[in-house]
């Protein structure tokens, strides 16, 4: 599987496309198989530095997404709001089916041990840190870095991570690209040869 593939709200995933899937870890949650074994890699390098993390979403089918995305417009238009400005308002962080990245397996979501869903301030947590300065050396990105709405589509999600492999990690961090600008990088390379 291409594990630079991209999947955003103009891309949307082609079912085409069947990754591979396992089981992470003795847990329910599935990943593209490369991505699991990198990820149970970092698990246990970041473990072996007292630092413990949790996955808590990985791949998610498109009428998974659908029943989340239902739940989070709903609960917006019970606190007041009306259906174009909830849907407008929900998908500044989730995606519509079909326009997520974890369709394809390769999207992580990790949280603290004591925790079970998104923190908005996981970057200020020992894990949080703890990923942003070591996650590239597995093959993962910060997929929606801070600043980059613009490009991504998304505010900043500083538990969402996304599997590349290594070298691109490495680039991508280094370089402080998304995966968007990465691609246009590389388009234009491949066009100027
Ligand atoms: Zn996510």
């Amino acid at each position: 599987m291409d594990h630079l593939i991209i999947v955003n709200k103009k891309c949307p995933f082609d079912e085409a496309v069947k990754p591979c899937l396992v089981n992470f870890g003795g847990t329910h949650i599935k990943l593209e198989k490369t991505a699991a074994i990198f990820l149970q890699r970092m698990f246990e390098c970041a473990r072996s530095e007292g630092i413990r993390l949790k996955l808590f979403s990985g791949h998610r089918s498109p009428e998974y997404q659908q029943t989340l995305w239902q739940q989070s417009v709903n609960e917006l238009i019970e606190s007041g709001m009306e259906r174009g400005q909830a849907e407008k308002t929900a998908e500044r962080s989730l995606a519509k089916p079909y326009f997520s990245e974890h369709h394809t397996g390769l999207a992580c979501d990790i949280c603290t041990p004591e925790c079970d869903d998104t923190q908005d301030d996981f970057d200020k947590t020992p894990q949080g840190k703890w990923l942003m300065k070591n996650a590239a050396r597995f093959g993962f990105i910060l997929r929606y870095p801070r600043g980059k709405e613009a490009v991504t589509g998304y505010i900043f999600e500083p538990w969402h991570y996304r599997f590349v492999g290594i070298k691109n990690a490495e680039y991508i961090t280094a370089h402080s690209l998304t995966l968007e600008e990465y691609a246009e990088c590389l388009a234009q390379k491949e066009e100027r040869k």
